[in-house]
């Protein structure tokens, strides 16, 4: 991820989000509180292993920064698809051209696996894998490429701990994990030039245009960007609840059930940024939302986002474990 508020002020995106009134009048307890367990009721479904989930992304980041061209990129390309292939997963890698903002020509990966994949009955997990190339955001060495093992490596490894876990105790659905390649290649905010939101997103924007199958389709699809940092607050996305309101709730609905409404809070936020689901709502009508940790406090995502902090330093096994917990309550819910 890819941009700022400010982004879209900047071209003129208008946000609808009427909400902030609203919200003002809740009571401050209601959003960051500790969990109420009472709340809980108990879901059928494998235990998430948080400690799996995290080597997963150290694996990751030991590659170092995996963007598009790169060696650590095609050397931890083959190890994302050997991955999922072991964990039983019917698995390919997506290959398609793009042009970056830049003019550089570059190959994209995007590493698909399929669960089930004779089964109608769908639903559509992802999260993208490159890091991003510079550290636009940090105070030194801009121009270098940033380890992304929060942006990037944290939801990928949330998503091959789920992976594991679907072999374990099986659900009844069929499930396609994509980890989509070029969404952090976007055009530098700082570049005085115009700005160009068609520079992110290059492998989600591909995979819609292209599909893996013909005519494939998911009930709903989730996105898991930026969910390794400690203290995390989840909000209710804007382009989210624009296209997928009903999977929102459903899926927040789902957390609280899990005691961790004090993570998801019950409240909308703006439009943070351009992320993968948008070309997949758009472009593939697949209603899709966006998990993103996104700090209203500061107007901002956490601080170590596009900059050299982003290294395993950042990344909270708590937070990994509250989100891989909610996603396979989602998915092990579903008939
Ligand atoms: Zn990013």
């Amino acid at each position: 991820m890819k941009n700022n508020i400010l982004f879209f002020i900047s071209i003129g995106f208008l946000l609808a989000c009427g909400n902030d009134k609203q919200d003002a009048q809740k009571p401050k307890q209601q959003l960051q509180t500790s969990p109420t367990k009472t709340a809980f009721i108990a879901i059928e479904k494998p235990e998430f292993d948080e400690d799996s989930a995290y080597l997963y992304v150290k694996q990751q980041v030991d590659f170092g920064p995996r963007f598009p061209n790169n060696e650590a990129h095609t050397k931890c390309a083959i190890f994302l698809k050997k991955k999922l292939s072991s964990l039983g997963l019917e698995t390919q890698i997506q290959e398609g051209k793009a042009t970056t903002f830049n003019n550089k020509n570059i190959i994209i990966k995007n590493i698909i696996g399929s669960y089930k994949p004779e089964l109608q009955k769908r639903i559509l997990l992802f999260a993208h894998w490159d890091s991003r190339p510079f550290a636009d955001h940090d105070e030194k060495d801009k121009t270098k490429p940033i380890l992304g093992a929060n942006d990037g490596a944290s939801g990928v490894g949330i998503l091959l701990e789920v992976a594991r876990q679907l072999e374990l105790k099986q659900p009844k659905i069929g499930i396609d994990i994509i980890f989509f390649d070029a969404e952090d290649y976007g055009q530098p905010s700082s570049l005085m030039v115009q700005s160009n939101s068609d520079s992110w997103c290059l492998g989600s924007r591909y995979w819609a245009k292209n599909p893996h199958k013909t005519n494939y389709s998911a009930d709903f699809g989730i996105l898991l960007d930026m969910v390794g940092n400690s203290n995390p607050q989840f909000t209710k996305e804007g382009i989210s609840m624009k296209y997928a309101p009903q999977i929102v709730n459903k899926v927040w609905g789902v957390a609280a059930r899990l005691g961790y409404q004090h993570i998801f809070v019950n409240k909308e936020t703006f439009f943070v940024g351009i992320d993968d689901h948008q070309p997949i709502n758009e472009i593939m009508g697949i209603p899709s939302i966006d998990i993103i940790h996104y700090e209203e406090s500061t107007g901002n995502f956490h601080h170590s986002w596009h900059t050299h902090d982003d290294n395993m330093d950042v990344i909270d096994k708590s937070t990994l474990k509250i989100v891989g917990e909610t996603i396979l309550a989602v998915i092990y819910q579903e008939k």
